[in-house]
């Protein structure tokens, strides 16, 4: 029997990981963090020196980028050149050259024929910008996760001020805009609703409500379990 796939999608601090990752874990499913991944070939990218806005460079480096999955605590995680880059992937350097990257159509074939191997860890809930557009359109569930641009950006900023950094609310507000206005504008697989998509607007819900929501939508029976919050 096929795996089964939830697509979770939508911009930049939407809440769709740590919705993701509680929906997988009350399924009894994995999660899978799809933006990881191109943050991996971005990060790597810079690490070897690479011009990120060089498109043939950056292809030859993903053809070679050969990412080691496996699970852990009910997610898929990764290495490459044998460690887990972390933190590493959410510096501003990375923030502010990924959603080029991923907008380079070599970029977005081999990362999306990455994701859909993972079928092989089981049933995935799986977020990101074209899980349900793109890598897979016949997933049986999909929803895309909005809320208004200031409330993204107080999360985000939140989240971030955990990990000591300086920037204020506007100018993480103004990264994600310049991402989302990238990943939607893109030619290859830009951030769209799907047309059998679910939108729900997470501006005044709580991630319980979202949660809620998406579960009692998703017409699969829990299964219980337990996974940490994500990022987002
Ligand atoms: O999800 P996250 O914000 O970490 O994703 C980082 C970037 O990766 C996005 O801004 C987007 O450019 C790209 N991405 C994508 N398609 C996906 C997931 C992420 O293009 N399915």
């Amino acid at each position: 029997m096929s795996a089964r796939v939830i697509a979770i999608d939508g911009p930049a601090a939407s809440g769709k990981s740590t919705v993701a990752r509680r929906v997988a874990s009350a399924l009894g499913w994995v999660y899978v963090d799809s933006g990881a991944l191109y943050r991996a070939v971005a990060w790597k990218a810079l690490k070897d020196g690479i011009n990120t806005e060089d498109a043939e460079a950056v292809g030859r480096l993903a053809d070679v980028l050969n990412p080691e999955f496996e699970m852990r605590d009910g997610a898929v995680i990764f290495r490459v050149d044998g460690r887990e880059p972390g933190m590493e992937l959410r510096t501003d350097r990375v923030n502010a050259s990924v959603s080029r990257v991923a907008a380079m159509p070599t970029v977005r074939e081999r990362v999306s024929s990455w994701l859909r191997s993972l079928t092989r860890f089981g049933n995935l809930v799986m977020e990101g910008r074209d899980i349900g557009t793109a890598v897979f359109p016949n997933a049986e569930r999909k929803f895309y996760l909005d809320a208004s641009p200031e409330v993204r950006a107080r999360r985000r900023h939140a989240e971030i001020l955990a990990q000591d950094t300086k920037a204020s609310e506007r100018q993480v507000g103004e990264s994600l805009r310049k991402r989302d206005l990238v990943d939607s504008t893109r030619v290859a697989a830009p951030l769209r609703v799907a047309p059998d998509a679910v939108v729900i607007d997470t501006t005044d819900l709580t991630i319980d409500d979202v949660v809620e929501k998406v579960l009692a939508m998703a017409g699969v029976k829990e299964q219980g379990g337990s996974c940490k919050n994500g990022k987002g």
